[in-house]
This record gives C-alpha cells, structure tokens and sequence, in this order.
C-alpha cells in the first residue's frame, strides 16, 4: 500500500490493513529459528526497512524499524527496552540505540508485547548483546524460554516461531519493575494472544510530564481455523479481549505507541512536530479509548462472521 493513501486511512482502516498485513506474514519460510538470525516472510523486508531513531517525549524514544515499534526508555543508572522486532531487526536496533549516545550495554531490562516473531524475534539476540534481564506473562514467558509458538495462540501453526530466550522472568499484572529512576508497569492485555502485555510509565519532558501506554495488539488474526466464538484451546479469548478493552478505556493515556507504530499515527504525528505544531502532536488524551472501541468494533465483525457460518 502507498504511502499517500495509508495516510487517508481511518484508524479503523488502520485495523482491516494490519490485518490483511498479517495474513500475508503467514506465506513464511524460515521456521528453524534456534540458529537462524533471520525469518523470510512476505512483508519481512518492508517490515524492517531502517528508521533513523527520535525522542517521542521525555526519555522515551523509538528505536524500532520503520514498520516495527521498539522504544528506549532511558533513566540515569540503565535503561528498558520495549520489544525486539524482527530476528534481523536486532541489529538496527543496537545501532538506533548507539546512534541515540546511548550505551546498548546499558539496556538492564527488555519487556515485550506479545510473542509474536514480529515483535518477539529479535530479543534472544537483543539480550545476547545487552545481557538485559527478559521479564514477560506467565504465558509469553513460556514460550520465550520454549521457542516457537504457543499452544492457545490463535495464530498457532500459521505464523513463523521465535528464537528461545535465557532468562526469562514471570510478571504479575500490574506488577512494576524499577530500572534507575524509571518505573513500567505491565497491565495483561490478552486477546490477540493469551500472554499479551501493556505497558504504562510517565515521561516527563521539563515539568511537563506524560503518561506513556505501550498498547498490545487487540487484533483478532488467526489460523484459518480457529474460532474466536469456540477455541478448546483458548476458551477464555472472548472475556480476555473484553478486559484488554477495558484496561484501554480507563488507563491515563496522553502519548499512544502501538507495536505497529502507524495503527496510533505515530507518522502523521512526527510529520506535524516537523512541520512546527504548535500544540505536541504525539499528545492525543482520547487515543487509547479510540483504540479500544475500533478493536472492540473489529472484534463484533469477526465473532458475527463467525455466527453466520
Ligand atoms: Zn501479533
């Protein structure tokens, strides 16, 4: 899809284009990730073209690809790490943190969104470089320490798996981890997986001080067939999502990231700081509740297509 015209998508547009995305991320090749250090996929290239690294506010910046969120969130003794991208993603990574000033040895603590190979991929070689400790959902956790997919997954079988990663830590919901002067706070997020994972902290840029979601992905992608209204696998998935849904619509949220970063306009948003906004434009106090009631509403299509079968 062109530039031009992603931009004239709605949100919800957004959504139905993620999607389509996704599905196409199914035509993978590569599934012996233990050794490998990369996965073929049909979007993979696109996904990982390089993206110079900026400071979305405070100490908080994106490192990620161009296609493919991970942020720095930096403090005065070490630093977070949110999600590793891509397998091939690792080392644009480290160079986006290095180009920044910053030490990539310094990154103490790597969290994620969801073990998905697009998000999770590239962290067995991000810790490898950082020696950062991985903390993650008791269900992600497995999987990350396991390698490849999980069993629940409502992508399972169709998606490429991760690489195993050492050193894994189990989290309890709303459980906050301290690395120097900075504090994240996971909130479980399930739905789009079983171990999905948000995360808030505040970023302050002079007094002004923001309050920072990192929001999972509320997708409902799967494997031809599962069945969002029947899973043996993962029966739960419905109730899961609704309370993914109502984290969203409560939490303070002043600046949205997404793990797909154009799904909350970080784009457009960079383009109008650029262009000299007055007014912060990556600050949109309504964003997380939009993003839940487009997810909500993308959700309501799928469960009725799936009653009308
Ligand atoms: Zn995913």
């Amino acid at each position: 899809m062109e530039q031009g015209a992603e931009r004239k998508l709605t949100r919800m547009s957004f959504l139905r284009a993620s999607v389509y995305v996704c599905l196409l991320a199914t035509a993978w090749v590569d599934v012996t990730l233990a050794q490998s250090k990369t996965i073929s996929c049909a979007n993979c290239a696109e996904w990982n073209q390089p993206q110079a690294p900026f400071r979305i506010a405070g100490n908080t910046y994106y490192v990620g690809t161009h296609a493919l969120s991970s942020l720095l969130i930096t403090s005065n003794a070490g630093h977070i790490l949110v999600d590793g991208d891509l397998p091939q993603s690792a080392s644009q990574i480290a160079g986006n943190i290095r180009a920044l000033g910053f030490r990539v040895r310094d990154v103490k603590l790597i969290v994620n969104s969801h073990v998905h190979f697009d998000h999770a991929g590239g962290i067995a070689e991000l810790q490898r470089l950082t020696g950062a400790r991985v903390v993650a959902s008791a269900w992600s956790a497995a999987v990350l320490k396991n390698g490849g997919m999980g069993r629940g997954d409502p992508q399972y079988g169709t998606s490429p798996g991760i690489a195993a990663v050492q050193n894994v830590s189990t989290l309890r919901d709303g459980e906050s981890f301290h690395v120097g002067t900075t504090v994240i706070t996971a909130h479980l997020t399930p739905g789009h997986t079983p171990g999905g994972t948000s995360w808030t902290w505040k970023s302050c840029d002079g007094a002004k001080c923001y309050d920072m979601v990192y929001a999972d992905s509320l997708s409902p992608i799967s494997s031809p067939e599962f069945r969002f209204t029947k899973s043996r696998e993962y029966p739960q998935v419905l109730a899961d999502f609704e309370k993914s849904f109502r984290f969203l619509e409560a939490v303070p949220c002043d600046i949205l990231i997404t793990p797909h970063p154009e799904l909350a306009g970080l784009w457009d948003h960079l383009a109008a700081r650029e262009r000299g906004a007055e007014a912060n434009p990556m600050v949109d106090s309504g964003a997380c509740r939009q993003l839940a009631a487009d997810a909500r509403e993308h959700l309501r299509e799928r469960v009725a297509s799936e009653n009308k079968r």
